[in-house]
């Protein structure tokens, strides 16, 4: 399998984890916030405030905490993520 064809396919599994699910949002700063995620999101896989997926410079991740699930039989989440231009407040998305 190629470059591309490992990105055809890593994008097709991001596609696939779009349900949108209520999450309890434990930061790393002591905050807990309830968040609507994807389930990407919510995997570490999306950046938590604008959904770019991890990338190098500005779009480089850097952990902030970890969600739970509030469903039921909710799939198990980790850790989740903000881009450096979300952190940085560039793109305006969140007020610290
Ligand atoms: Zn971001």
């Amino acid at each position: 399998m190629n470059t591309a064809e490992k990105y055809a396919r890593f994008v097709a599994m991001i596609a696939a984890k779009q349900d949108v699910d209520r999450y309890r949002v434990v930061l790393d700063n002591g905050h807990v916030e309830g968040m609507l995620l994807t389930l990407a999101q919510a995997e570490g896989f999306e950046c938590l405030s604008c959904k770019v997926l991890c990338g190098t410079g500005t779009k480089a991740f850097r952990p902030v905490g970890h969600a739970e699930p509030l469903g039921f039989d909710a799939p198990g989440v980790g850790r989740v993520f903000r881009c450096v231009d979300c952190l940085d407040g560039v793109r305006g998305g969140e007020v610290r």
